[in-house]
């Protein structure tokens, strides 16, 4: 059996709080706190839930974009959190990150062929200048972007435009995996199927891997072919996307999902309003955390935690109602 490209045991990330004057460590902000799951080489699973439930911590967490408090992210059979040095770098190169806002991540002064080109540069690729501009040439073409475009400045583009650019700037390393994070909910919704039909292009073409977050189902929905949903910083359900969106099993999802526009007139449930916000993960509730905003709580479920169990074939889901 062939392993996953990236496989993810267990991973937490605690934020320390500190107070008073000698800014002591008081409590932690569980952010991410026990999530798995594994992607295998070719694979899209879509990361969602609400802002605040720890989707975008995770991605940062996996490509050691923050430093994780305990749990394993093994990428290609070796565990990435024990990579230091020249090995951490080399595996670099194999992971990118598209960013949720094309115009707070791109550097609004730096030219097309400088943002697309400094990953090249850090990594010390190409022999010569005129070999990273052919490569940039390339990738700025394989994501639908005149190569007139090397010497313009990042701001002189459209937000649409800009993703591009960023995506552009993601994949001239030619990387395996790419943590695409919310991005397309800065774009207008007009834009937002064209860079989802882009990204789903490129994965054929390149033999990508995508971990694709996003806050709303039907952004996942086309691109994915599992889904796993985070709900305080656990992931509590995941399936194949069809299969998720056809029998959605966790309360949580069945709101989401009955929030989420469907495209057939007639197919509509009713629309399941979830009381109250998100709770803070600095205090969370007891048991099943959900509880408080469920519909289907019973006594147990603010007393005991439900395991993300596998309840149907390749369908997982942490809710009491099934045990
Ligand atoms: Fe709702 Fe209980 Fe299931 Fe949690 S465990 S989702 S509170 S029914």
């Amino acid at each position: 059996m062939s392993i996953p490209l990236l496989e993810v045991r267990d991973l937490k990330k605690h934020f320390p709080v500190r107070t008073g004057l000698l800014q002591r460590v008081t409590a932690h902000v569980k952010a991410v706190d026990g999530v798995s799951f594994s992607l295998d080489q070719g694979e899209t699973l879509g990361l969602v839930g609400e802002s605040g439930c720890g989707k975008s911590t995770t991605g940062r967490a996996i490509l050691r974009l923050l430093p994780v408090t305990s749990g394993e992210v093994m990428f290609q059979g070796k565990n990435l959190l024990a990579m230091h040095g020249e090995e951490l770098r080399r595996a670099r190169q194999q992971f990118q990150m598209v960013f949720q806002d094309p115009f707070a991540s791109l550097d609004p002064r730096m030219t097309v062929s400088r943002i697309v080109g400094e990953p090249l540069e850090a990594h010390g690729l190409g022999s010569s200048k005129a070999e990273r501009d052919d490569r940039v040439v390339h990738i700025l073409e394989e994501v639908g972007l005149d190569p007139s475009v090397l010497n313009r400045y990042a701001f002189e583009f459209s937000g649409g435009q800009r993703q591009r650019i960023g995506i552009a700037r993601a994949l001239v390393l030619n990387p395996s995996l790419v943590v695409a994070d919310e991005p397309v909910s800065a774009l207008d919704v007009s834009i937002q199927a064209q860079v989802i039909n882009l990204l789903a292009e490129l994965r054929e073409k390149l033999s990508l891997t995508y971990l694709f977050i996003a806050h709303d189902l039907s952004v996942v929905k086309h691109i994915s072919d599992r889904v796993a949903v985070m709900y305080l910083g656990r992931i509590v359900e995941t399936a194949r996307t069809e299969e998720l969106f056809s029998d959605p099993m966790h309360p949580y999802t069945q709101a989401l999902l009955s929030a989420a526009p469907v495209p057939e007139p007639g197919k509509k449930g009713e629309r399941i309003i979830l009381g109250g916000d998100v709770p803070s993960p600095l205090n969370p509730p007891s048991g099943c955390t959900f509880h408080p905003r469920c519909f289907r709580a019973m006594d147990r479920c603010s007393r005991e935690i439900p395991e993300l169990m596998e309840r149907k074939n390749g369908h997982f889901t942490a809710c009491h109602l099934y045990d």
